[in-house]
């Protein structure tokens, strides 16, 4: 089973927080459709080129319209896009097709188009039911118009809806993230992923934090909002099956689990970056380069790895711990490693202190571990990775 994700690199204005790759036509000196029609023909290039060569052949169980704000596209072109996908991939009939939405980009006949192009799952990007909040995060959205985003997608026929909320965020007190937990709790996604505001170099939010403007939310009381999550989406029924994501039984995202379980995927469009058994290559972060190269008939790749068995044993580790766990006989049988007899100290350590389980054969972190996941993944020792002495 493999995943296609496609990279729609445009927004209607930049979050000061936002450090993914996408461009706001208006502020490069473009207008939006023509750009949009040189990019979806680029974009139909690369997809075509790709399916020329027969590895990529294999089962696709799900689709991914990521960004930038892939509903900004209309239904017909994603439409379009699906139908080429289609024709060139084996697409499984039951397939997750998932569509990152903002409120503020569509409204319920937007949403019903899309669902009838063949999205059934919406991943909304609300971010704070606060209308300050939300201009602090410089959204073009308000609190408001995000709920309404929420019951358009159910009236538009969507069961499987995805709320991402941020917290941490300056000055953020506890009552205030619980109220937006419980509005969204309210409002009953299937999913729920919340995100610890990071300050990412090179973004505004960067520059007001080194010039003063802003001060970060202290570590302890990001831990404190990060558990109160945890328990409370717990005790609603949100089942945590990875350090941000939360979901009612049967609806966790199948496309990010193949993510964390290095399933091979094939990504499209500027900045997206591909896996394929131990490849991993990406495009170029420039829109104008990769439409030039795509005109050109020349792939837009602007780099890549090989991953040697040992980077793929540290990545196993590092997204199994952060996910579902570590099944440790699946783990010994594909790279020759004992986790549990390399760590047995540190493993019943973790254990007694309550910060991981073992299940059924599994290692998995509890949400106290979840908190420390990178210091955990940095102390396991991984006894005879092939390339080590
Ligand atoms: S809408 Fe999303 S992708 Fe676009 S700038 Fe804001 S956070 Fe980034």
């Amino acid at each position: 089973m493999a995943s296609l994700y496609l990279h729609i690199p445009f927004c209607e204005h930049k979050c000061i927080y936002c450090d993914f790759y996408s461009v706001v036509p208006a502020e490069a000196g473009e207008a939006q459709k023509p750009l949009t029609a040189r990019f979806l023909s680029a974009l139909e290039l690369e997809i075509r080129a790709r399916a020329e060569d027969a590895r990529f052949q294999e089962p696709f169980e799900t689709v991914f319209f990521g960004g930038g704000t892939p509903s900004l596209l209309q239904p017909s072109e994603i439409e379009n896009i699906l139908n080429l996908l289609a024709s060139r991939f084996p697409i499984l009939p039951d397939a997750e097709i998932t569509l990152e939405t903002n409120p503020g980009t569509v409204d319920r006949k937007k949403l019903s188009a899309f669902r009838s192009a063949g999205i059934n799952r919406i991943s909304m990007g609300i971010q704070s039911f606060y209308d300050d909040d939300l201009k602090f995060l410089t959204r073009i959205h308000t609190a408001a118009e995000a709920k309404q985003c929420v019951f358009d997608a159910a009236a538009a026929g969507f069961k499987n809806v995805s709320v991402d909320l941020i917290f941490s965020l300056p000055l953020q007190s506890v009552e205030r993230w619980k109220s937006n937990l419980e509005q969204a709790i309210e409002l009953q996604p299937a999913h729920i992923s919340c995100y610890s505001l990071i300050i990412e170099p090179g973004t505004p939010l960067f520059s007001m934090v080194q010039s003063k403007q802003v001060t970060p939310l202290d570590t302890e009381s990001d831990a404190a909002l990060y558990e109160l999550t945890i328990a409370m989406l717990a005790s609603h029924g949100y089942r945590q099956y990875e350090v941000s994501n939360f979901a009612k039984p049967d609806f966790k995202c199948r496309h990010n689990i193949n993510y964390w379980n290095h399933t091979n995927y094939l990504s499209f469009g500027p900045s997206a970056h591909s896996f394929w058994k131990n490849e991993r290559w990406w495009n170029s972060s420039d829109l104008g380069s990769y439409i030039g190269q795509l005109n050109e008939r020349r792939m837009p790749v602007s780099g890549g790895e090989h991953l040697s068995e040992s980077k793929l044993m540290e990545e196993a580790l590092f997204l199994g711990l952060r996910s579902e766990g570590i099944d440790i006989e699946k783990y010994r049988r594909r790279f020759g490693v004992d986790l549990l007899a390399g760590n047995a100290p540190f493993i019943s350590e973790l254990i007694q202190e309550g910060r991981a389980r073992i299940e059924n054969g599994i290692l998995k972190l509890t949400a106290t571990g979840y908190l420390v996941c990178d210091e955990i993944c940095q102390s396991i020792t991984l006894i005879g990775r092939p390339d080590t002495p």
